[in-house]
C-alpha cells in the first residue's frame, strides 16, 4: 500500500525492527505504518544512531515494541497541513507536546508530557502508528519517532532542517546522546573561557561534552572512565586530564588536580560508586549535572549531609536542556568547521546487522553506532 503526500488515510508497508522479547533478537519486519496526521510528516529514514536509550527501552515499555530515536531522513509526505514540506531533509528531535506552558515558552525539554511521548508507545492522542502483519498495533512512536524503521511518522515541531552535504550518519550522531553532552556544558554548566569542568564517563555524552568543553575555551577538562581505551578517545577530543577509577578514588584525583574540587561536574557513568565520588570531587558551591538516564530499579544510597557541606547544586537533565532547533544546526556547524569531530565516535553497520550494532553498542566495542536504512528500504 501507499499512498498521496496529502490528505489519505491508508497506511504504507514498511520495514520495522521489532523486539519481541526482552534478550531475543529484533527481527526485521514488514509492518503497516499508519498515515501522517495533520503536522505530521512522513519521513523515509536514512540513518538512525543506537543509545543506551535503546538497550534500556524492553525495560520501560511494552512489547513487541520499535524502538529507534536518532534518525535522520526526508520527508516523503505530510498530513495536511506542516510546518515541512515534502523532499526536506530532516534531523529528527525528541519528542515533546508542544503545547504545555513549558513548550509554549521553549523549553520542550522540560515538557509536561515528557514521558509519555518518550515512552508512552503511541501518539498523544492515543492513537498507534505501527501495526504488524497480523493487524495487532505494536508500541512504537518511540521519542515520537520509532526509527528503527525504512520510514518513521513525527510530529513536525520535532523535525529541525539539515544541510544535503552532511553525510546522514554525522547527522544521527549528533542527536541524543551527544546533544545532550553538549547542552549540559552550554546550556546548564555554562563553561566558558579558563573554566575547570569535570566530565564522568565517556560514552557518547561524556565525549560530546568534551568536544563543547573544548569549543567553550575550557581551561581544564578532567575526564574519569574505566575503559583506557575511552580515556584515550577523551585526550584526543580535548580532555587536558583524564584518570581511571579502577586505579584509585577519583575525587582524590580530582583534589590532587585542582586543589579545590571542581565548580561544574557532569556526571555521565549511571555507577553509584562514581556519584559518590563526584560529590565528593565538588567544591563548595559547585554545580553537578547528571545527565543519564538511570536503569529503572537504581538505589544509590545518598547522603544529603556532602551536597549540604558544600552548598552544592545537584540538576537532573532531560537531553541536556537542549532545544534542538537550536543545538543541531550549531554542532552541525562545529562539524564542517573541523572543530567537532563527532565523525570519530562512529561505527556505520547496515541496518539488516542490528542486532551485532545493538551488541557492540552494549560491550562498549563501538562508542556511536549508526544503522544505515538505505539499502533495506520495504519498497
Ligand atoms: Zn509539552
Ligand atoms: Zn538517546
Amino acid at each position: 500500500m501507499d499512498y498521496e503526500a496529502k490528505g489519505v488515510t491508508m497506511g504504507k508497508s514498511i520495514e520495522a525492527a521489532v523486539l519481541r522479547q526482552s534478550g531475543k533478537p529484533y527481527v526485521i519486519e514488514c509492518v503497516t505504518l499508519d498515515a501522517p496526521q495533520e503536522h505530521e510528516a512522513l519521513v523515509r529514514i536514512e540513518a538512525c544512531g543506537i543509545c543506551h536509550m535503546d538497550i534500556d527501552g524492553p525495560s520501560l515499555c511494552s512489547l513487541p515494541a520499535v524502538f529507534g530515536h536518532e534518525g535522520v531522513g526526508i520527508v516523503e509526505a505530510i498530513g495536511g497541513k506542516a510546518n515541512v514540506n515534502v523532499g526536506d531533509r530532516v534531523i529528527l528531535g525528541y519528542g515533546s507536546c508542544n503545547r504545555c506552558p513549558s513548550c509554549m515558552q521553549g523549553h520542550p525539554f522540560y515538557c509536561d508530557k515528557s514521558w509519555e511521548v518518550t515512552f508512552g508507545g503511541r501518539r498523544l492522542d492515543g492513537s498507534p502508528t505501527i501495526w504488524d502483519s497480523s493487524d495487532s498495533p505494536l508500541h512504537a512512536a518511540f521519542f515520537q519517532q520509532s526509527s528503527f524503521a525504512t520510514h518513521a511518522i513525527v510530529p513536525d515541531h520535532c523535525l529541525v532542517a539539515m544541510p544535503a552535504d552532511v553525510p546522514a550518519e554525522v547527522g544521527a550522531s549528533i542527536t541524543c546522546g551527544v546533544m545532550t553532552g553538549a547542552g549540559a556544558i552550554l546550556n546548564v554548566l555554562d563553561v566558558k573561557a579558563g573554566d575547570t569542568v569535570l566530565i564522568v564517563g565517556a560514552g557518547a555524552v561524556g565525549l560530546g561534552a568534551i568536544m563543547t568543553a573544548r569549543k567553550a575555551g575550557a581551561g581544564a577538562i578532567l575526564v574519569a572512565d574505566v575503559r583506557d581505551g575511552r580515556l584515550e578517545m577523551a585526550r584526543e577530543l580535548g580532555a587536558t586530564a583524564t584518570f581511571n577509577p579502577r586505579m584509585g578514588a577519583m575525587h582524590e584525583w580530582v583534589m590532587a588536580q585542582t586543589s579545590r574540587g571542581v565548580g561544574k561536574l557532569l556526571e555521565t557513568s549511571g555507577n553509584a560508586a562514581a556519584f559518590e565520588s563526584a560529590i565528593a570531587s565538588l567544591r563548595t558551591g559547585g554545580h553537578m549535572a547528571y545527565a543519564i538516564l538511570p536503569s529503572p530499579m537504581e538505589e544509590y544510597a545518598l547522603k544529603p549531609m556532602p551536597l549540604f557541606e558544600k552548598a552544592a547544586r545537584f540538576e537532573a537533565l532531560s537531553f541536556g536542556n537542549s532545544v534542538p532547533h537550536d543545538l543541531y544546526p550549531k554542532m552541525l556547524e562545529w562539524w564542517q568547521a573541523g572543530e567537532f569531530p563527532v565523525d570519530r565516535l562512529i561505527s556505520t553497520f547496515s541496518f539488516s546487522d542490528i542486532n551485532q550494532a545493538m551488541e557492540q553498542t552494549r560491550t562498549g566495542d563501538v562508542i556511536k553506532a549508526v544503522l544505515l536504512m538505505e539499502a533495506t528500504d520495504a519498497q
